[in-house]
């Protein structure tokens, strides 16, 4: 159990984070469930938590903004006064795309809020984590994909991308803070059937690409969360800067 330990879990009102929300606060873990614009999503997490005994909030913010993360942190501070775990969970993906289609806009974007939005929010869990600035430690694990070893060539190179500089960041940071209590790891899912592909226009992308996983099925939001909680919990208190793929061996 978590002691009433606080997590925070960027884009925790569906899919993969809503994962992470149940089931961490099915270990203790008492959670904010952060969102960005889908109010009722979030608050459907948080009614589940609650029903099953469990403490959490929803967090409007864009991890994509300045103003965003400042906000989502002060909210945190001002409901639970403590910070022990950070799920950089919140990212965006884009409809199929070769690179010469790709708009600036579109590029700015898929790096503001993949990479950009997990930097931020880290360093603002650093600030309330680190021994080094008076915090108990704490642990953070940020999104991957599978995507960033593979590139998505003719989909969207731009989040592969992404999600490479979020393997070099979690390498980074967990030397940067290793000293000071923090652990810090990533998970690399493959094709997980959540409404990300929808939202890049392709919902049926997850059964489509099944006979080319070699488990020949894509996985579930829980098996995603079920590592994430691994790498989160005092079972992993020697684990930091592992990225761990979670990809039915694509
Ligand atoms: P999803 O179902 O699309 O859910 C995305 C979540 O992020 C939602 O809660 C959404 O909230 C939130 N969000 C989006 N933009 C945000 C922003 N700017 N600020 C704050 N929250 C934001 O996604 P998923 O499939 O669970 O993916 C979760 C993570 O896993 C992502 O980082 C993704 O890249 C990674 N991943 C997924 C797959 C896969 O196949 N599903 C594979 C590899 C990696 P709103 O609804 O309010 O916008």
């Amino acid at each position: 159990m978590s002691d009433g330990r606080v997590l925070l879990v960027t884009g925790g009102s569906r899919g993969i984070g809503a994962a992470v929300c149940i089931g961490a606060a099915s270990e203790g873990w008492r959670i904010a469930v952060n969102y960005a614009s889908n109010r009722q999503a979030a608050e459907d997490v948080v009614r589940l938590i609650s029903k099953a005994g469990g403490s959490a909030i929803a967090i409007e913010g864009d991890v994509g903004s300045e103003d965003g993360v400042r906000a989502i942190f002060s909210t945190v501070d001002a409901a639970f006064g403590r910070l022990d775990g950070l799920v950089n969970n919140a990212g965006i993906i884009g409809s199929p795309q070769r690179v010469d289609q790709i708009s600036p806009e579109r590029l700015e974007r898929m790096f503001r809020v993949n990479v950009t939005g997990a930097i931020r929010c880290a360093a603002q869990a650093v600030l309330r984590m680190s021994t080094h600035h008076g915090g108990r430690g704490g642990s953070i694990v940020n999104l991957s994909s599978v995507a960033a070893v593979l590139g998505a060539p003719g989909q969207y190179v731009d989040y592969a991308a992404s999600k490479g500089a979020i393997d070099s960041f979690t390498v980074g940071l967990a030397r940067e803070v290793a000293s000071e209590g923090i652990r810090v790891n990533a998970v690399r899912p493959g094709i997980i059937d959540t409404y990300i592909h929808a939202s890049g226009g392709l919902p049926d992308r997850a059964r489509d690409l099944a006979p080319t996983i070699p488990m020949q099925r894509p996985g579930s939001a829980g098996e995603v969360a079920d590592a994430i909680l691994y790498l989160l919990s005092d079972k992993a208190t020697y684990v930091t800067g592992a990225i761990l793929n979670v990809s039915g061996g694509r």
